[in-house]
């Protein structure tokens, strides 16, 4: 992809010691622009490479205010409480998702407001806002940009993206906000956490895999036939690249359409380890009983389509797990 930015580009990061923030700080970095990095922790994995980094609560108005001391011509908002299917859906961190991820939204758009901010604002929304009566039948689901409404997400994640997308959509009506919105849907890859329950199914498959040794057995949560489609992180950031360079302002999803049963994603991982393993299934948290992206949109807006398929990007996922865990 071109050098989208110069040296004289400034760009801010909120949620760079997260994973997505972190893989794209390091596809920024060649292209010499400012960066500027803000989250409550360093990334996890790796050692921070943006100009300055800051460590900050969002949530706190005073700390935002300090960051807005300087001009930027692009701000990537990927700060969120998030986590996986266990962390979302147990309903005991409902109250924490939507408090934190919206006192981030609100001090955000409250500072480029008062420091009257000319560039570029992206937020990153979720596929968790579609509505779950589209997502029932493992084989067929919906999540065209234009079926999220009527509004009827299954998690209280989903309510707060859906409700974020409609402030960030609000402040450029009457703030005359430039903004950037994307569905992102399943993103996997390298630098993304993988054991301590925030963990996303790939990630954790593949621990599993790792640990477990030739002839045991790996469990996997529900009847391993609900169906997803997961993006690997390059191509995710390919796609954020172009969305923020483009002029389309209102959301769009950034995934695969590439579907698979979670026990078929399970027996991939298997297959790339070489080893002989069994898998059960056993209750846990699922989610929707099916979700993939639509790309129709971006392929039409952006011509954007992902490059590398699902087992490539598990393969490295695979080995990037492989070498953190033989490290401890
Ligand atoms: P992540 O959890 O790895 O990164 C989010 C970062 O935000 C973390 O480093 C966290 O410390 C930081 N953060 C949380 N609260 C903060 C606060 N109060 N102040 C400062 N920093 C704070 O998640 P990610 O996978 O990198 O996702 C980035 C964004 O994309 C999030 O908004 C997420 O909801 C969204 N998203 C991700 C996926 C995915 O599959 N990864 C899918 C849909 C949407």
């Amino acid at each position: 992809m071109d050098l989208l930015f110069n040296k004289k580009t400034k760009v801010l990061v909120l949620g760079a010691g997260g994973f997505i923030g972190t893989n794209l700080i390091k596809r920024l970095k060649p292209m010499n622009c400012h960066i500027t990095g803000v989250d409550l922790k360093y990334p996890d994995f790796s050692e921070h490479i943006a100009d300055e980094y800051f460590i900050n609560d969002l949530r706190n108005s005073t700390e935002v205010d300090l960051i807005f001391n300087k001009t930027y011509d692009y701000i990537f908002q990927l700060a969120a409480d998030m986590g996986g299917a266990g962390y979302v859906f147990s309903g005991k961190n409902d109250a924490d998702l939507m408090y934190n991820s919206s006192m981030i939204n609100l001090n955000i758009l409250n500072a480029v407001v008062k420091k009257e901010f000319k560039g570029v604002l992206f937020y990153a929304s979720s596929a968790c806002i579609y509505p779950e009566h589209n997502q029932t039948d493992s084989e067929n689901t919906n999540c065209e940009e234009s079926s999220a409404y009527p509004a009827n997400p299954d998690s209280e994640y989903g309510w707060e993206k859906l409700y974020a997308e409609r402030l960030y959509t609000s402040f450029k009506r009457n703030y005359n906000i430039s903004i950037r919105i994307a569905r992102f849907h399943n993103i996997f890859g390298p630098e993304g956490i993988f054991e301590g329950g925030k963990e996303k199914a790939p990630a954790a498959i593949c621990r599993k895999v790792i640990k477990a040794k030739e002839g045991e057995t790996i469990e996997i949560w529900g009847d391993g036939m609900q169906t997803r489609s997961f993006l690997y992180i390059d191509d995710c950031i390919d796609a954020l690249l172009k969305l923020i360079k483009s002029p389309v302002e209102y959301p769009i999803n950034i995934g695969s359409e590439e579907m698979i049963s979670i026990n078929d994603l399970a027996k991939m991982v298997i297959g790339i380890s070489g080893k002989k393993l069994h898998i059960k299934n056993i209750e846990g948290f699922q989610g929707v009983r099916s979700r993939s992206s639509d790309n129709r949109m971006i392929e039409k807006l952006l011509h954007w389509q992902p490059t590398n398929n699902l087992e490539v990007g598990m393969k490295t996922t695979y080995d990037w797990i492989q070498k953190k865990i033989d490290l401890n």
